[in-house]
């Protein structure tokens, strides 16, 4: 195992842009993995390697560490769960509070997943854009779940992965914030023009923090961050 390596979970959206400029600022290689579980909005996935471009081409330093891109298709994942990502359903609260946007457990197989892919890799060190100060409460972003699950994992598996988590005290400004201390404003810039975090995966309607329908949960928290963000620099 390489300490100088990671692999990092890159969705394509703002967050896990954000922990690949984090990881490539640190690591000497970095390589990226996806997750095909039949998501409503593949328009995620197909960000990716334009951001992988963007970062590339911006940053000369980054492109000599970014490795290996990876997909690995976990459709199961649709089969068993009723969420709103997976199905043609409106996004809504349910009874226990959480989105129905939550697909149980998905953060626990994505990274067991990506630690396979790792041990393969000999890579050491997996950075993943968990978040627990998150509105949505998902139970598989706190840090506690994700902490068990680097013991279970190194347990299971024979090895001594850490699981790196850049963003998980931290709230949408912070994370806007902490994209321009590793990119300056070129990095919000591919943030705002190449990522893609809306859940209706709309990318007809252009805003300052980037494209998106506007109205849903995510295109709210992403506004609202950019909006704080801007707002402390002023
Ligand atoms: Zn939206």
């Amino acid at each position: 195992m390489k300490d100088g390596s990671a692999l990092v979970l890159f969705s394509g959206g703002q967050d896990s842009t954000t922990c690949l400029a984090w990881a490539l600022e640190r690591f000497e290689r970095v390589e990226t993995v996806g997750f095909n579980y039949r998501q409503r909005n593949v328009i995620e996935l197909s960000a990716r390697p334009r951001v992988r471009k963007a970062l590339t081409q911006r940053f000369v330093n980054w492109a000599g560490r970014l490795g290996q891109d990876h997909i690995l298709d976990l459709g199961a994942l649709a089969e068993i769960s009723e969420s709103a990502l997976t199905r043609p359903m409106a996004i809504a609260i349910c009874a226990d509070g959480l989105p129905n946007t939550f697909v149980p457990g998905r953060n626990l197989l994505f990274l067991t997943f990506a630690a396979a892919l790792a041990y393969r890799r000999g890579i050491a060190r997996l950075v993943a854009g968990m978040c627990e100060t998150d509105f949505s409460g998902y139970p598989d972003c706190r840090d506690e779940t994700i902490k068990a699950l680097q013991g279970a994992i190194n347990l299971g598996m024979a090895t001594r992965f850490v699981i790196e988590t850049p963003l998980m005290r931290l709230d949408k400004a912070a994370t806007w914030r902490l994209a321009q201390d590793l990119g300056g404003e070129a990095l919000i810039e591919i943030v705002r023009e190449e990522t893609h975090t809306c859940y209706e995966g709309d990318r007809t309607h252009r805003h300052d923090w980037g494209w998106g329908c506007g109205v849903c949960p995510a295109c709210k928290l992403r506004a609202a961050g950019y909006a704080a963000f801007r707002a402390e620099k002023a």
